[in-house]
């Protein structure tokens, strides 16, 4: 398989105000690289605040980064022009915020379509919809007026549009109820299975599990572990990413691990070393100062246990 976007070496500092006078510094990307190939969905799992979302906005060109670079077929996404917006599209997680609620769905799916001044508008704008498995009643009707699966559907069919390689899908499932969770992931897998590639952002491990071909482990701005689905969640190498695994919330309350509640304290990300070092459990005395690189088997683990 080819590779469709490549991350090289990709840092994102945002400087935020922290009193009256003073400015502080967040290091939402630190050093991140990663490819994304031809036909595959790329999770980007992690904690909220881990940078999952500052990548998503990157590739879609929402966001500069400090340094590094994006590519796109070789190309620096960011000496494209628009023909770069046809090739790679978004859906975010709550469609009742990304949908302009003003606008008819019929509006909202042809709207790309004619950014592009593409020819054939109706029958592309039915096609999508066909694709999402909608009806034409909803062209007439405005986002409110949907509910939260259908909205989504909506979304996802003015992603597809356009014909894109890539979508960076940001939590697209988390604003849903379960059971429809589960219908909307199957459709990605089936757009998926028509050729598109994926970058599929989430915070639930289990998402992943069911949708997966690689998935790439965000913790405090780092690429902590990138592997094949399988080898990552049956033999994680990253003791962060064995702590994700075992703070998935059990069935039964009383199943859950007492590191669910460690998850959900607030951790100050150490600017120096391994990001994780004062939650690991297996934290050496070089992890305050230096993060060792590996790849192991394919597999690439930022961790100086390797
Ligand atoms: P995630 O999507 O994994 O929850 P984000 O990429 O949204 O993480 O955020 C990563 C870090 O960057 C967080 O510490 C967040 O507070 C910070 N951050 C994100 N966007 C901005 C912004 N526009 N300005 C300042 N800080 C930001
Ligand atoms: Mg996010």
């Amino acid at each position: 398989m080819g590779t469709l976007l490549e991350i090289e070496s990709l840092t994102k500092t945002y400087r935020v105000k922290k009193g009256f006078f003073s400015r502080k510094e967040v290091r939402a990307l630190r050093d991140v690289s990663l490819k994304i190939y031809e036909g595959e969905i790329l999770c980007l799992v992690g904690e909220s605040g881990s940078g999952k979302s500052t990548l998503g906005k990157i590739i879609l060109r929402l966001e500069k980064p400090t340094e590094g670079k994006v590519l796109f077929r070789g190309k620096d996404i960011f000496q494209m022009g628009k023909e770069y917006t046809r090739k790679v599209s978004v859906v975010f997680q709550d469609p009742r915020t990304s949908l302009n609620p003003r606008m008819k769905v019929k509006e909202i799916i042809e709207e790309p379509l004619i950014v592009h001044r593409e020819k054939e508008r109706k029958r592309k704008v039915l096609e999508a919809l066909k694709s999402v498995s909608l009806t034409e009643e909803v062209l007439e009707k405005r986002p409110l007026q949907l509910s939260g699966g259908q909205a989504q559907r909506v979304a996802i069919a003015r992603a597809i549009v356009l014909n894109p390689e890539l979508i960076v899908a940001d939590e697209p499932t988390a604003s849903l109820d379960l059971s429809v969770q589960e219908e909307v992931l199957k459709l990605f897998k089936e757009l998926n299975e028509k050729g598109i590639s994926f970058l599929f952002i989430t915070h639930d491990i289990r998402v992943v599990e069911k949708i997966a071909d690689r998935v790439a482990v965000l913790y405090g701005g780092v690429l902590m572990e990138l592997g094949r689905k399988e080898e990552v969640l049956k033999n994680p190498l990253n003791p962060y990413t064995r702590f994700l695994l075992d703070s998935v919330p059990a069935r039964h309350p009383k199943e859950r691990k007492e590191d669910m509640r460690v998850s959900e304290e607030e951790y100050t990300i150490p600017e120096e070393g391994c990001p994780f070092y004062p939650r690991c459990p297996e934290a050496l005395e070089e992890c305050r100062k230096t993060l060792r690189r590996s790849e192991i088997d394919g597999r690439v683990v930022a961790c100086n246990l390797y």
